[in-house]
């Protein structure tokens, strides 16, 4: 019960919206799960609105994925970063993550 549809099907006639895959555990999850990271002039933001423009990477709101892809510098690998990503960027990550599994944040 653990494949998800590239395509997000209907399988229940329910439209499920598109997925990504999380840079953390690597599984994907429906875009509204996760939260968005962009890469804006080489370096990285979070991107709470999940719409600015340039290259993206998704990661689950928890913090077991964001330690594993802090660990294993994913997003500098999917984002081209040609730096590592800044602390305050981290922690703003981090605050995301937990607004987002307090359901304070919703798009
Ligand atoms: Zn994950």
């Amino acid at each position: 019960m653990s494949n998800y549809d590239l395509q997000a099907g209907d399988r229940d006639g329910v439209y499920t919206g598109p997925v990504r895959t999380c840079v953390g555990c690597g599984l994907q999850a429906n875009r509204a799960e996760l939260i968005r990271m962009v890469a804006t002039q080489g370096s990285a933001h979070v991107d709470l609105s999940r719409s600015l423009p340039g290259r993206g990477a998704w990661i689950h709101p928890n913090l077991s994925c964001i330690k594993r892809a802090r660990q294993r510098k994913t997003f500098m690998q999917r984002l081209r970063l040609q730096r590592d990503i800044h602390e305050s960027v981290w922690q703003e990550l981090d605050e995301a993550a937990h607004k987002m599994a307090h359901g304070a944040l919703s798009s």
